[in-house]
């Protein structure tokens, strides 16, 4: 039963299937089983420091390794082209991971102005009190990102497409300055999935993910990823996962390995529904703008069409009328919805939609001006509903929304 799967020269779905698995040696299961077990049994006194860990360190505690979690960094490597992978509890515990086990004090960091919110909170209130200095950019922007470079930037903080307003950042070229800066760069590929986007292969350092979100695609698990060199991840494991103790449970990566085997097919529906349902959104009298990076209409759509294999099923869309009528209708789907569900998160196989106020927002998480504020309400307008197609049949969404509407 000795297998050995050529990660260099599968193709994908065949890495979605069997990538990180392996037949069970003594049952001879053809599924991966769940080890839950938090400690090993060993040969005989191990070191109990972090640093002493190496590749070849036996399995002693879940905290510092775990065979099931293995299994699904395993994959998700794969899925990245990436040497090495590490999971986390969350979405937030992986970006928390980045920003506190590579940055100090006196580093600067550059943030998305628009990104997930509890990243852009994170990074405003939190890194300021270790001695991080944060600057926020519009990273569509080229000339803006170059200007707010400095010495001491150690780190860029890329999202795209960005959470809510499906804003695109050119990876290759932010990378490029980044690295002649002397700085990492991070990716936050959670709306594209590696099947859109590959970051590394663009010339980020690292790649991100809300593991909660396509990759697991059910939603019925909370994860988090970061793949990159074996360097870096090994850093992250040390200081983030073993030290801090944000770690993946063993149940929660089986579950989300269980959901990734199908995440290339699942793209593929997801690609093909949202487009159909984006196309029949901009032809409705009730909506004003819709932004799906799979539209001629997205005013990057030929950025999108070079950097996004797969345009994922993340959309936005505006409604005519002021915030007022936005919330109002916002109130209408929520009580007037059969299918899709009116809830935050995204990713999963049910359509979920749901409205964000630009007033709001700005107050809350994003504290972007002039310009950059020029640029966010230029997507966004006075608000905007940000929807997660799923993968119920096309029909029935557009049907389902043009009687709420
Ligand atoms: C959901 C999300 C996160 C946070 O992930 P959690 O798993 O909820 O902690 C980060 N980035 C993006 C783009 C997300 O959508």
């Amino acid at each position: 039963m000795a297998r050995k799967l050529d990660i260099k020269s599968a193709g994908p779905q065949t890495l979605a299937v069997h990538g990180g698995e392996k037949p069970d040696t003594t049952t001879g299961a053809s599924s991966p089983s769940i080890v839950m077990s938090s400690t090993f049994l060993t040969d005989g006194p191990e070191e109990f420091s972090a640093y002493g860990m190496t590749e070849d360190t036996p399995y002693l505690y879940t905290r510092w390794a775990n065979p099931t979690v293995n299994a699904l960094e395993a994959k998700i490597a794969a899925f990245e082209g990436a040497e090495a992978c590490q999971c986390f509890a969350s979405g937030m515990a992986a970006a928390s991971a980045i920003f506190l086990s590579l940055l100090k004090a006196g580093d600067h960091v550059i943030v998305a102005d628009v990104c997930y919110a509890a990243i852009a909170e994170l990074s405003r209130d939190i890194l300021p009190r270790f001695g991080i200095e944060v600057s926020y950019v519009n990273l569509s922007d080229e000339d803006a990102f170059r200007s707010a470079l400095r010495d001491t930037t150690r780190l860029v903080f890329i999202d795209t497409p960005s959470n809510p307003i499906i804003r695109l950042t050119d990876i290759r070229a932010i990378s490029r300055l980044a690295h002649e800066a002397g700085a990492l760069v991070a990716v936050d590929n959670t709306f594209a999935t590696p099947v859109g986007t590959r970051p590394l292969e663009l010339g980020a350092d690292l790649v991100m993910h809300s593991a909660t979100k396509y990759l697991c695609g059910h939603g019925d698990a909370m994860g988090g990823a970061v793949a990159g060199s074996k360097k870096l991840i090994q850093i992250l494991q040390g200081d983030a996962a073993i030290h801090y103790g944000g770690v993946m449970s063993p149940f929660n990566a089986w579950l989300i390995a269980r959901g990734a085997a199908t995440l290339p097919i699942r793209m593929r529906a997801h690609q093909e529904t949202a487009l159909a349902v984006a196309k029949f959104l901009e032809n409705h009298p009730k909506i004003e703008r819709v932004f799906y990076p799979g539209l001629p209409s997205h005013p990057q759509y030929e950025l999108a069409r070079q950097q996004m294999a797969n345009f994922s099923a993340m959309m936005s869309f505006r409604i005519r009328g002021n915030a007022k009528d936005g919330r109002a209708l916002a109130h209408r789907l929520a009580e007037k919805l059969d299918i899709i569900h009116y809830a935050v998160s995204l990713g999963h196989h049910r359509s979920l939609l749901c409205w964000m106020q630009t007033d709001e927002l700005l107050a809350s998480s994003f504290r972007v001006d002039g310009k950059a504020e020029d640029s966010y309400r230029h997507f966004a307008g006075d608000g905007i509903f940000r929807f997660s197609v799923g993968l119920e049949d096309a029909d029935d969404l557009c049907k389902d929304l043009d009687r709420a509407l």
